[in-house]
């Protein structure tokens, strides 16, 4: 059996009306922000950068997260700009197909892009926010930084003096279970998954795809690589996502 055209694909999206878009690393590259994981990421250059995202060395020594706070000053996602990726998927929302968008991404761009936050299920978390490893307080990220270029290396939570830190998922730290609930959740309920840009390695988020599967949707995966899941999609698309995503979506 032949591979689906994209043209068949944009009409299953025409048909759709739940549809979950599941977003990794490769929607945003074309943003700017490199994906960590592949073979250009930053991770498999550069093993160091591991450590810093390792919540054990982050909470056990204050050098690391030093380091840490001085590598978000510089983190991409602050200056990136949506993409027609992230644009495209605005459209899907507007002609009322979107019922979740779940993003292993921690860089807000689908919500930049204009997403309603209400949408957008972060199974990573977000940069844009800070929270406090001890009492749980939640702000602004750049209100922190600012605090870093004032000259605080390592500032501390304003209501208990806890380490803070971006409010992402490190390594070695645990996902928020009803977030991950909730992203198996839309995916049983939607009648096409879309994957798009993300190699489908990390669980248990990669596990929505055979779910949304077995529940009866249609699976349609985009991403440069190929992934574990392509046996059971019903179409595999090896398109550039930011010239494939808009003319999968528009009406
Ligand atoms: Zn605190």
């Amino acid at each position: 059996m032949s591979n689906p055209s994209v043209d068949t694909v944009r009409k299953w999206i025409d048909a759709a009306r739940r549809v979950v878009v599941l977003t990794g690393a490769g929607i945003s590259t074309d943003s700017g922000i490199p994906d960590f994981r592949g073979p250009q990421g930053v991770w498999t250059k550069n093993p160091l950068a591991e450590k810093l995202s390792d919540i054990r060395y982050y909470v056990a020594d204050g050098e690391v997260r030093k380091a840490s706070w001085q590598s978000r000053l510089e983190h991409p996602a602050f200056m990136a700009q949506p993409n027609a990726g992230h644009l495209a998927l605005v459209a899907l929302e507007r002609r009322g197909k979107l019922h979740a968008l779940i993003t292993q991404n921690i860089d807000g761009l689908h919500q930049r892009a204009g997403i309603a936050s209400e949408l957008v299920v972060e199974v990573h978390g977000n940069l844009h926010q800070a929270v406090c490893l001890s009492c749980g307080w939640k702000g602004p990220m750049q209100a922190v930084l600012d605090r870093v270029r004032a000259g605080e290396e390592d500032p501390a939570c304003g209501e208990c003096d806890g380490i803070l830190k971006s409010d992402t998922i490190s390594f070695g730290q645990a996902l928020v279970p009803e977030v991950i609930d909730r992203a198996m959740r839309v995916a049983a309920e939607c009648d096409l998954l879309l994957a798009v840009g993300s190699t489908l390695q990390v669980y248990p988020v990669a596990g929505a795809v055979p779910l949304a599967k077995e529940a009866g949707a249609r699976v349609v995966i985009m991403n440069a690589q190929p992934t574990q899941f392509d046996d059971i999609a019903d179409a595999v698309l090896r398109m550039h996502i930011g010239e494939a995503l808009p003319y999968l979506c528009a009406g």
